[in-house]
C-alpha cells in the first residue's frame, strides 16, 4: 500500500483515538492543561512550504475532533495570513518555525533582530507562544545556537520543543525527508532518544499503536507537504522527495 496518503494519516489518527490517546497542543503540554493519567500525543506540524497542504491536514484533524500545533516559517511562500487564521479557527495552535541564524549566516546580532521581526509579523495574526527550529539542511548554521546567547523567554515564548522536552521520556517520531526517523537524510530534526523503534512505514506505527507497545507520551512531527490526497499529488511529492533527498545525502556526505 502507498504510504503518506491522507487515508493512512486518518487511519493513524483513528488508531490513536481507539487507544484512548489525548491529543494536546504544545502550549497545553507546557501549561500542564491535560489529563496526567492518560496517554497523550502532541502532533506537531512544520510548515516548510505549501501551506495549503497544511490547511487540508488541519481540516482532517478538525473533522475528527483533534488539535495539533502548526509551526509556520515566515518566508513569503508560507506566511499566508488567511491560511494561518483558518487553521487557528479550526482549533489548532500556531507557532513560529524560525531559521534566523541560517538566514543571517551565523550573524547573531542580525539573527536575533530577524527573529524578533518575524515573530511580530506572526503575532499580528496569532498570539505565538511556541517556536521550533527549521533545520535548513543547506546551511551549516543550526538556528538553535541562537539560544546560547539569547533567551526566547525574553520574547514571550514559553517553549522550543527541541530544547524543552525530555525525549528520553517522550517518544519522538518525525517524517523529515518523507521517511520515518531517517537520520541518513535528516541533518537536524533529531533528538536524544532512549527509544529505538526504527519504523519504515506508517502502517508499522499503526500496528504498534494497536498492540499498545508505544510509550504513552509521544510527539510526532509531520510535514503536511509530504502527504497527499490523490494519485497525481502523491507521485509529484515522491518525485520532489527523491530529488531533495538525493541532494541532502550529497550534502551530508561532504
Ligand atoms: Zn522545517
Amino acid at each position: 500500500m502507498r504510504d503518506f496518503t491522507h487515508k493512512i494519516y486518518r487511519d493513524f489518527l483513528i488508531s490513536l483515538k481507539k487507544e484512548n490517546f489525548q491529543f494536546i497542543t504544545v502550549e497545553e503540554y507546557f501549561s500542564l492543561k491535560y489529563d496526567k493519567n492518560r496517554a497523550f500525543i502532541i502532533i506537531r506540524h512544520d510548515v516548510d512550504r505549501r501551506p495549503k497542504s497544511s490547511l487540508k491536514m488541519a481540516k482532517i484533524e478538525n473533522s475528527m475532533g483533534i488539535k495539533a500545533t502548526y509551526y509556520f516559517r515566515t518566508i513569503s511562500r508560507t506566511l499566508k495570513p488567511d491560511i494561518i487564521r483558518e487553521i487557528a479557527t479550526l482549533g489548532h495552535e500556531i507557532g513560529y518555525h524560525y531559521e534566523s541564524l541560517a538566514e543571517t549566516n551565523g550573524n547573531y546580532e542580525k539573527a536575533i533582530r530577524d527573529f524578533a521581526r518575524n515573530l511580530s509579523k506572526l503575532r499580528e495574526i496569532y498570539p505565538i507562544k511556541s517556536i521550533s527550529m527549521h533545520g535548513r539542511p543547506t546551511s551549516k548554521w543550526d538556528s538553535r545556537l541562537l539560544w546560547k546567547r539569547y533567551n526566547y523567554r525574553d520574547y514571550g515564548i514559553l517553549s522550543e520543543p527541541y530544547l524543552d522536552i525530555d525525549f528520553k521520556k517522550v517518544l519522538y517520531i518525525t517524517d523529515a525527508g518523507r521517511e520515518w526517523n531517517n537520520d541518513l537524510i535528516n541533518r537536524r530534526d533529531r533528538v536524544n532518544s532512549s527509544f529505538n523503534f526504527g519504523f519504515k512505514h506508517t502502517e508499522e506505527i499503526i500496528l504498534n499503536i494497536d498492540r499498545g507497545v508505544l510509550p504513552n507520551k509521544i510527539m510526532v512531527n509531520i510535514h503536511p507537504e509530504h502527504w497527499s490526497e490523490n494519485n497525481i499529488e502523491w507521485y509529484r511529492v515522491l518525485l520532489i522527495r527523491k530529488i531533495k533527498n538525493f541532494v541532502k545525502r550529497q550534502l551530508l556526505n561532504l
